[in-house]
């Protein structure tokens, strides 16, 4: 089966190919011919997978895929939440991002409790059929006091889930997919997906 993967995210391609398997080849749009931006202006991560995997729907009217993220932090009331991607401003990368997330920690009022607890969520939205259905996924953990590990991207390197003594980006990428956001949202779409075909 073909399934288009709204996102020009390679890192999330990877990740998502290893958990939906041989059986499903997965397209990005760029290889369809679009190499635009896929607009996520809304004002929850719900809101952005559904728009994102609207956009390429009515693009191409394929059965296509979306998923958004969100890393939020207890003691930041959520943050940076929808703006992940953009927690340091428009243009900045995710070393900014992850800079930024660790400095705001060091403002936190000391006496809060759970001042490091955060969790990803993961929203998956697939059109089928012009139908749209949706999977979720959820990793709580702690943010580290600082970087550590090579592995993953955006905010894995200061993640340390629940149960766990290191970041994800010291784990390899099947520990990260056993037990992570996108990798619970992926196989509630891959277990779907399984008993349409
Ligand atoms: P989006 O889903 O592409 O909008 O991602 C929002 C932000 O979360 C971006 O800064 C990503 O780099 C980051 N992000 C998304 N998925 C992950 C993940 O699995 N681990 C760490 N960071 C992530």
């Amino acid at each position: 089966m073909e399934l288009i993967f709204a996102t020009s995210n390679t890192d999330k391609l990877r990740e998502a190919g290893e958990i939906l398997g041989k059986d499903i080849t997965l397209i990005m749009p760029k290889k369809l011919g679009y190499k635009g931006d896929i607009p996520e202006t809304g004002a929850t991560i719900d809101a952005n997978s559904k728009m994102k995997c609207r956009f390429i729907w009515d693009k191409f009217h394929k059965t296509c895929f979306a998923d958004d993220t969100a890393l939020e932090v207890e003691s930041l009331g959520g943050a940076p939440g929808v703006y992940s991607a953009r927690y340091a401003g428009e243009g900045h990368d995710d070393a900014a991002n992850r800079a930024k997330l660790l400095h705001e920690l060091t403002k936190v009022d000391g006496r809060k409790k759970n001042i490091r607890s955060a969790k990803f969520r993961t929203v998956v939205t697939l059109i089928h059929k012009g139908t749209l259905y949706s999977f979720e996924g959820t990793m709580k953990g702690t943010i580290a006091e600082k970087e550590s590990g090579e592995g993953g991207f955006g905010y894995d390197s200061i993640f340390i889930p629940e149960g766990c003594s290191c970041t994800i980006a010291e784990m390899s990428e099947n520990q990260k997919n056993a037990i992570s956001h996108r990798g619970i949202a992926m196989r509630k779409l891959a277990n779907f997906l399984s008993r349409l075909q």
